[in-house]
């Protein structure tokens, strides 16, 4: 039996299934035949010792994980839901009542407002289950306990869970809700945890059987035979080598660099760690998503300059201000959208805020001054050779020395010829490349499986902007998911793209399957791919025209 759904990461495990799926009883609307300050007193006490056990959980999760813990902890003190549950009280209702139906409304307004605000929602969801548990003194449910290595199968663990996670007893997380984009699988994807979510029918994987999980495919596979187990932990026991530190390069010996996404100081230091060979994104808006007003030159430079510092020279490629839709910055207020990703958002937002553009530019050509570097500028979401020229313009006038743009609209890959004419090099960014072409909101797990950039219609837009790039003899680069893909990353160097920027855990599976194939074996199995018919196809077609196993 084999189940399907999306993989995160890359890696493929194999061990016995734990099952977590506990289901705190629904509170039933009953007349409470306690006083109302009882019933406050009991809501009021689970709030709080919900809360502090979230505080715990973020300072021992530290991180990203941290920030999601104590939002959570903020939603339990939250003083909107807190009138709410009074008011639920006044009406002579239990405690557990009150607060399952006050986190209710606020869960529907979440969903209501749709992409990452609905996301957000099954994070209330998480802290009114935890209350009402610790009101009816019943256990939330938490990860099994074992001494052995094991599959957590779950329904969709909240983050508070995932983060705390021991990851040397969790092989891998295994879902059947959930999409890539929401908390869970972010905070998994920075573990480096082997996750398949959106897997629908695991419920019904029984408790200790062995399954295969394999984070690339999306599968988990029951029952498998002993020469597949053989196989898979023997994959498991691989071990870093220092070959896995050297520059990406095919078989024939053409460089192919393999770069980092990164958003902080930390992530530069462990993608340095994991052989990156520089940062071929850094995501600026993300040092700067806590900050109410804008930042100042002088607070960028430093910022910056620490960035620069830990690559000790290699190459950097700096993102200005990537705002809106799924990403807010709250000192860079925009008005509410009806379809944000379709909106001011990207470059745009800063049509109507030059000064923060240009304070950015200032600061990012100042920190490359002031510290031995290679950096490269780029703006997001440009739609055409136009607004490539006037970033272009801006960038250079700021005195920074190598200026591109991000081709993350159609347009701008129909246009690719005419923006090559204007910047010094391009970055396509897959992950908004393919949610436009395919018109499929990355935010919404519904329409999760459109987002898959092995699209023959996505690969072919990539193919007109590497045509673009061997024309103009400008560097090319990939800095969205895709390039993590380690057969897709193959397949885009055969499109002509000339560099991959990545999350660092994948650098390693990437480097070692492009040198697998040469130049012109690439060459055939992107006109392989641009042949087919829709993303699966492709990616079968690939993987059956191979001259040689990947591995
Ligand atoms: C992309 O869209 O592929 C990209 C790299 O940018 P982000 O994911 O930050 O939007
Ligand atoms: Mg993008």
């Amino acid at each position: 039996m084999k189940y399907n759904g999306l993989g995160v990461g890359l890696g493929v495990v194999v061990g016995p299934v734990r099952r977590m799926f506990t289901a705190v009883p629904e509170p039933t609307d009953t007349v409470s035949t306690l006083s109302t300050e009882e019933e406050t007193a009991r809501a009021r006490d689970a709030l709080e010792q919900v809360a502090g056990e979230l505080e715990a959980r973020a300072q021992r999760a530290g991180g990203d994980a941290a920030d999601v813990l104590t939002a959570q902890a903020m939603m339990a003190r939250d003083p909107d839901v807190w009138e709410d549950i009074e008011a639920q009280l006044a009406q002579k209702k239990t405690a557990e009542w009150a607060v399952a139906q006050a986190f209710r409304t606020f869960v529907a307004m979440l969903q209501s407002l749709g992409g990452t605000q609905a996301e957000r929602a099954s994070d209330l969801v998480d802290v009114s289950r935890r209350t009402v548990a610790a009101i009816m003194g019943v256990s939330a449910g938490d990860v099994p306990d074992s001494d052995e290595p094991f599959v957590l199968v779950a329904e969709d663990l909240s983050p508070a869970d995932t983060a705390v996670l021991d990851l040397t007893r969790v092989l891998a997380l295994v879902t059947s809700g959930g999409s890539p984009t929401a908390h869970t699988a972010i905070l998994a994807r920075a573990k480096g945890l082997v996750a398949v979510v959106s897997a629908a029918g695991v419920q019904d994987i029984p408790e200790d059987e062995m399954v295969v999980v394999d984070a690339a495919e999306g599968t988990i596979e029951c029952s498998p035979s002993e020469e597949r187990v053989a196989e898979v932990r023997a994959r498991m026991n691989e071990v870093d080598d220092d070959d896995a530190r050297e520059p990406g390069r095919m078989s024939d010996g053409t460089a192919v660099p393999l770069l980092a996404n990164v958003g902080s100081v930390e992530n530069v230091q462990n993608a340095v760690a994991k052989g990156a060979e520089g940062v071929g994104l850094l995501r600026t808006e993300f040092m700067f998503l806590e900050e109410t007003e804008a930042p100042t030159v002088e607070e960028q430079i430093a910022r910056y300059s620490e960035i620069l510092e830990a690559l000790e020279g290699r190459k950097a490629v700096a993102r200005t201000l990537d705002a809106g839709a799924d990403k807010p910055l709250a000192f860079l207020p925009l008005g509410k959208e009806e379809n944000p990703a379709l909106g001011v958002r990207g470059i745009r937002t800063v049509r109507d805020h030059e000064p923060l553009m240009r304070d950015q530019l200032t600061a990012l050509a100042a920190a490359a001054a002031a510290v031995p570097s290679d950096l490269w500028v780029m703006a997001p979401m440009v739609a055409d050779a136009t607004e490539a020229e006037w970033f272009a313009t801006m960038a250079r006038e700021a005195g920074v020395a190598r200026v591109g743009v991000m081709i993350e609209v159609p347009s701008s890959a129909i246009v690719a010829d005419q923006i090559f004419g204007v910047v010094d090099f391009v970055s396509i960014g897959t992950n908004d490349l393919t949610q436009y072409t395919l018109a499929a909101d990355r935010q919404n797990g519904a329409v999760a499986s459109y987002q898959d950039a092995w699209h023959p219609s996505v690969l072919r837009l990539i193919g007109m902007v590497g045509d673009a790039a061997t024309a103009s003899g400008k560097p090319l680069s990939v800095c969205g998911e895709a390039a993590s893909d380690p057969l897709l990353a193959v397949v885009l160097v055969g499109l002509g793209v000339t560099s991959l920027s990545m999350v660092p855990n994948a650098l390693k599976e990437v480097r070692a399957t492009l040198l697998r194939y040469s130049m012109e074996e690439a060459r055939m199995l992107a006109q392989v791919a641009l042949a087919t018919t829709d993303a699966g196809n492709a990616r079968g077609a690939v993987k059956a025209a191979l001259p040689r196993p990947p591995r």
